[in-house]
């Protein structure tokens, strides 16, 4: 088989996998063997630029920054959808229709997604561009962001039309949305709000690898163009599916309204247990040749019209707000509530976000409120039920001091939260900041769990992840229920975790903002505790993908003179505080203070790893020209517009050669 054939074959194989995986939800190899032969693709890719492909699966992991997303005007409209809320505004509905069209009218039934609409060019087979609905005539090109879902065929397969459009909507499943929120916890930001807002938040990030990592998925239900072959909604949804689209199954056809209904109370109690989140049913006028006849009003298509759900609400009691303090001393405020059933749990308690958010619910103890639950864990407040008001109700007074350890609170401008800024003397921050330390992905400290934390810093033996280097056997041994084995298992996981590395330990510190990429860029970029301490804000700002925020946040967290004491006890305690011989064998400063643009396609090393070279070498990589640029590094096919540019402002471009040059 000659390379490109190898190559070739490669990108079907995979094609397939994904598809197998993201579409049908049924994978046939392991992720394992999944990653070795994507692993296999890359180095051929890297290898033979001359047959790399925009649309291979390797383009999948992102890469492409857009600072700005270019507005595109839609070929076909994108239109909203007139909405209903009962069985008589569908049988209106359907009188309406029977004026304008002869005979029998059958429906398409079909599950409204509650995401983000988006609209997918193909031309001969290939994805050519996506963009969001904006308003309606034009939208955002947001292709480099979706290129990055997997459920979003690169490559059609089948008997697809030359040149079409496929409307659909990106959703953030609940499982993938939850974890997402488990991971913000574990920095100190603040949670997502809803899967909706943030799915379409994130077809709009700039950083397309960043996409990469949530887990969107994308549910088509339209496709427009013309000369397609297509004669019904129905028919278009199987064709769709056929050629490698995700079409949620649930579709269905309806010879009349009663069978419309039928489908919306099925839907109305089944929706819940669907991965994703659902506020309604569209019903279209399944012939193409009837949609045809009925046409638009200025809004929406007469052809169409969406069922909204009525969202599971009950009433309960508010009884009590409390407060609590997480592990950066935010304050969130709780309503512990009269407990209820709702979709199928019992609900005791609701997240009020903050003081705003009580301020614009005016809600007070006492109050009857409406509850509601969506995909989150936790459920939501939605009104308070104001006829039900008690007589001597007042209006709620948000605390002004720290429910655990009375320190006045603050709240910085601009910011929705309440901290109370008692850092080295709130029980909670201290024992969450232990637990953090603790976590797998940190020190990941084996016999160590968090209730033990909790129970070392209540008796007085530990009051900072450095105390825990001090422990001893016959310190813990009295503790409840703490065996001897236990206490051993204990010592030896405090003692194993100073081999891990510099990066897991600076993440572990549990700076805000400092997740473990941002640990992962620092550590890299700074090699040891030392010059990260003696760092100044404008020189963080510098570093690749670190902002205002976590500069300023880290400069606090060093310029503390508790923390160095205690950063400086666990050096003493033999922790990693610099990249280890290994990671620093492959690194110089040759490149220190140079910014970098990379393009086109290179003969002896990928681009990924062109990248990493710099890196490794204390350059900058950015994606665009600019005057703060010092090289252009040139491959093969270095687009026209870029090489304008560079030679506008004057910028060097050199060779792959002249690169690997300036670095031996
Ligand atoms: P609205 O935003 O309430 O006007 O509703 C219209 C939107 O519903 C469309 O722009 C689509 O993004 C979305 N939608 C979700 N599911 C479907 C579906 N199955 N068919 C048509 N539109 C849908
Ligand atoms: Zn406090």
């Amino acid at each position: 088989m000659t390379i490109k054939d190898q190559i070739k074959s490669l990108q079907e194989e995979l094609r397939q996998h994904n598809y197998n995986y993201y579409v049908l939800d049924n994978p046939t190899i392991s992720d394992y063997e999944f990653d070795m032969k994507l692993k296999q693709l890359q180095e051929l890719e890297a290898k033979h630029p001359e047959f790399a492909d925009a649309n291979s699966p390797t383009q999948r992991v992102g890469g492409a920054i857009t600072k700005n997303f270019e507005t595109v005007k839609h070929e076909h409209r994108m239109y909203s959808l007139d909405n209903s809320y009962s069985k008589e505004d569908l049988l209106d509905w359907e009188t309406r229709l029977k004026k304008m069209i002869d005979g029998p009218i059958q429906f398409t039934c079909e599950l409204k997604y509650d995401g983000a609409s988006i609209s997918l060019t193909y031309e001969n087979g290939s994805l050519l561009r996506a963009v969001t609905r904006g308003d309606g005539v034009q939208g955002d090109d947001v292709t480099a962001n979706v290129k990055t879902i997997k459920s979003v065929p690169l490559q059609l397969k089948g008997d697809y039309p030359t040149k079409f459009d496929i409307r659909g909507e990106i959703v953030l499943p609940f499982e993938g949305f939850n974890k997402m929120n488990e991971e913000r916890e574990e920095i100190g930001e603040e949670l997502y709000r809803n899967p909706r807002n943030t799915a379409s938040g994130s077809l709009k990030l700039q950083d397309s690898a960043e996409v990469a990592k949530r887990p969107l998925e994308c549910l088509l239900y339209n496709i427009t163009g013309s000369n397609l072959g297509i004669k019904t909604q129905f028919e278009s949804l199987e064709k769709a599916r056929a050629w490698g689209f995700k079409v949620p199954n649930a579709a269905k056809l309806a010879n009349s309204i009663d069978e419309v209904l039928e489908f919306v109370e099925y839907w109305d109690v089944k929706r819940h247990d669907l991965p994703y989140e659902t506020d309604g049913v569209v019903v279209k006028v399944n012939s193409l040749q009837h949609q045809d006849e009925l046409g638009y009003t200025a809004k929406a298509p007469r052809w169409a019209m969406a069922y909204k759900f009525k969202a599971e609400q009950v009433s309960t009691v508010l009884l009590e707000i409390t407060y609590q303090v997480g592990r950066t001393g935010a304050i969130t405020p709780v309503a512990n509530l009269e407990p209820v059933e709702l979709a199928g749990t019992t609900v005791k308690r609701a997240s009020l976000h903050n003081a705003d958010q009580i301020e614009k619910l005016d809600i007070r103890e006492g109050d009857t409120v409406f509850v509601e639950k969506g995909g989150e864990i936790i459920p939501k407040i939605i009104t308070v039920d104001l006829s039900q008001r008690p007589s001597n109700s007042t209006p709620t007074q948000y605390i002004t001091h720290c429910p655990e350890c009375e320190t006045e609170l603050i709240r910085q401008v601009g910011e929705a939260q309440h901290y109370c800024p008692n850092y080295n003397g709130c029980k909670p921050q201290i024992i969450g900041r232990i637990q953090h330390f603790i976590s797998r992905k940190a020190m990941d400290i084996d016999g160590l769990g968090g209730e033990t934390v909790a129970l070392l810093v209540n008796a007085g033996l530990i009051s900072n992840y450095s105390d825990l280097y001090e422990l001893k056997r016959e310190d813990i041994l009295p503790l409840e229920r703490m065996a001897e084995k236990s206490a051993e298992n204990l010592i030896n996981g405090i003692e194993l975790s100073k081999a891990v590395p510099f990066e897991r330990v600076l993440f572990a510190l549990g700076i805000r903002y400092v997740g473990e990429t941002v640990a992962k860029k620092l550590a890299k970029h700074y090699k040891n505790i030392d010059s990260l301490i003696a760092t100044t804000p404008e020189a963080l700002v510098s570093v690749d993908e670190i902002g205002e925020r976590i500069a300023e946040s880290v400069t606090a967290f060093f310029t503390s003179k508790e923390n160095l004491e205690i950063i400086s006890k666990l050096k003493h305690f033999g922790l990693q505080m610099s990249l280890s011989e290994e990671q620093l064998a492959n690194q110089t400063d040759k490149l220190v203070g140079k910014t970098f643009v990379v393009s086109g396609v290179f003969q002896s090393v990928s681009r990924n790893e062109l990248k990493k070279l710099i890196e490794d070498n204390g350059g900058k990589v950015s994606a665009s020209i600019s005057s703060k640029t010092s090289f252009v590094v040139a491959g093969d096919n270095m687009g026209p517009s870029k090489r304008d540019k560079a030679e506008k402002l004057g910028i060097p471009i050199i060779t792959e050669q002249d690169f690997l040059d300036m670095i031996i």
